[in-house]
């Protein structure tokens, strides 16, 4: 970072700051993690001076024939690696590319059928503070009460009584594997097109370790900077029957010109994502998570639906007194990054909650193994039952990102 150093020193110390924070936390945020130094590097390259509006071969600029190859490469490499017949790589977020589907298969007003924001949906799945919510018609499914799990005989009633156009399955707080081959027959016989967001576990699916989506429905998006590592964007994969239709609804249908720096480094993502030790990394998230779960529920705080099947794990503070909002605060004052978050049967409001979400993806890819997670869920339990004084677990974390580098 020399010349920013030398040009903007106000800008740069800005992101000393945040680098050294990044550093120096232990970064529990479920949805976020570590790209690699070749994925940062295709972020910071000279891709960004172009413009390619349009496909591969099919722009509306000239001078577009290496960005062809990149841009080509980012989606065969896509559709090797999930199983696809076609990738779209050009959504700026997971947000663009699900306002990109509906905005592709949706009239405003249409229905869809998705998951309760409350219970582990995404806001782009109907919220009404979403453009999602207010231009079409959802109704929602959620989780047993009991089990907290999804219940596939109520999402079958509600399907069969709203008969939506679109029957999306995905989430961002849910701990457990999501039965994609029930919602796919459920889809069927309701006659619903059938779509999955794969924001949150894409990294799984691509190692493997989740029941792949590509496989059972139409429309399959995703982000590409949660578990699957790549850089902040979204990609949308799709059987041939749907290409056009969702190359036509992201450009020129709701974006302008590609992020072709963007789309080279979640290049890299896939390219990486197809390998061996990314296999190991992921099996590794999914034993961290199992780890600090057990913890943490061994020191007596409850965890949603008992445990965990995936990188995350949904803590019900309000078992011990707390709320999701003060907790955060408490494990931020450890340097212990979490963040709130709404639980099932949730009785309080999106801005307090009764819940905290923890995820392994970001500390696993710097190296942490299953005796550091439990140190680390002690810790975390320590706080929030006041066990011990907030110097003592600072040094602990130090003694953590100390022993494991970010960079
Ligand atoms: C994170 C997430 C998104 C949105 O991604 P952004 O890049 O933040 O727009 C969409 N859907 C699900 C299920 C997510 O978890």
């Amino acid at each position: 970072m020399e010349n920013i150093k030398k040009y903007d020193s106000d800008l740069y110390d800005i992101i000393k700051r945040e680098e050294n924070r990044q550093e120096n936390n232990i970064e529990l945020i479920a949805s976020e993690n570590f790209v690699s130094k070749p994925i940062l590097e295709a972020a910071g390259s000279i891709l960004t001076n172009k413009y390619a509006e349009g496909y591969p071969n099919r722009r509306y600029y000239g001078g577009c024939q290496f960005i062809d190859e990149a841009e080509q490469l980012a989606i065969d490499r896509a559709n090797a690696l999930f199983g696809s017949e076609h990738a779209n790589v050009q959504p700026h977020s997971g947000s663009s590319a699900n306002l990109g589907v509906y905005f592709a298969l949706l009239r405003p007003g249409d229905k869809v059928l998705g998951m309760n924001l409350s219970e582990g949906g995404h806001l782009t799945h109907g919220s009404p503070v979403s453009i999602s919510g207010s231009y079409f018609n959802f109704s929602h499914y959620g989780v047993d009460p009991k089990t907290e799990l999804i219940d596939y005989d109520n999402v079958y009633e509600i399907a069969m009584k709203e008969k939506p156009k679109i029957l999306l399955a995905g989430a961002s707080a849910y701990s457990r594997k999501i039965d994609f081959k029930k919602f796919k027959d459920i889809a069927d016989e309701v006659g619903a097109i059938f779509m999955v967001d794969m924001a949150h576990i894409a990294g799984l699916v691509a190692a493997g370790l989740h029941q792949n989506p590509v496989e059972y429905a139409d429309i399959v998006t995703s982000t590409s900077h949660k578990t699957l590592r790549g850089p902040r964007g979204a990609f949308i994969l799709s059987n041939k029957k749907y290409a056009k239709k969702i190359d036509k609804a992201i450009f020129p249908g709701t974006q302008g010109g590609p992020l072709e720096h963007i789309i080279a480094a979640k290049a890299i993502a896939f390219k990486e994502a197809s390998t061996e030790e990314f296999k190991k990394y992921q099996e590794q998230v999914i034993k961290n998570a199992k780890v600090l779960s057990e913890t943490i529920i061994n020191n007596g705080i409850r965890i949603v639906s008992g445990g965990t099947d995936n990188h995350l794990v949904l803590l019900d503070v309000s078992s011990i007194g707390l709320t999701g909002k003060d907790a955060e605060h408490m494990l931020d004052e450890v340097n212990i990054t979490v963040n709130k978050n709404t639980i099932p049967n949730e009785k309080l409001s999106p801005m307090v909650t009764s819940g905290i979400r923890l995820g392994t993806p970001a500390m696993t890819t710097r190296g942490l193994v299953e005796e550091d997670m439990e140190q680390i869920g002690n810790m975390i339990s320590d706080v929030l039952l006041k066990r011990k004084e907030n110097s003592e677990i600072k040094n602990s974390v130090k003694e953590i990102v100390t022993k494991y580098p970010l960079y």
